[in-house]
């Protein structure tokens, strides 16, 4: 099924355990072009996150990216949740700040959240 914003596919990917709490629902499909992010009700496919971007980190810390850029939509009414996942992902040796900088210069994206502003708001909050 196409994005419903830009038409681009999208994958399905299995929210891990730790990440539920962040996440619309067990399995969200992910916008490969905009990383708009639906929740999903067909079967979870696992698939690798290069599909999205080769930027996002491997394994479990690559999809808390991806749900964090869907939070950091709406920055003000989600804070308390995205400063818990940020957190969360530090904890797990991740870095999302770095992680935020180098999807927003993704030449193979095209995100409907301007990850570098919202980024920059988020450092002012959370700093
Ligand atoms: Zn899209």
């Amino acid at each position: 099924m196409p994005c419903s914003l830009c038409e681009a596919a999208m994958v399905d990917y299995a929210v891990p355990g730790s990440l539920q709490q962040f996440a619309p629902d067990e399995t969200v499909t992910v916008c490969t072009n905009c990383l708009t992010i639906e929740s999903d009700a067909g079967d979870s496919t696992a698939e690798d996150l290069d599909a999205i971007s080769e930027e996002l980190p491997a394994g479990d810390a690559g999809v808390g990216v991806v749900l964090l850029v869907d939070l950091l939509d709406a920055l003000a009414t989600n804070r308390s949740e995205i400063e818990e996942l940020v957190d969360q992902l530090e904890d797990e040796g991740s870095d999302p700040m770095l992680a935020l900088d180098r999807l927003a210069e993704d030449p193979g994206l095209d995100p409907a959240v301007d990850i570098q502003r919202r980024s920059t708001q988020l450092q002012q909050l959370v700093l």
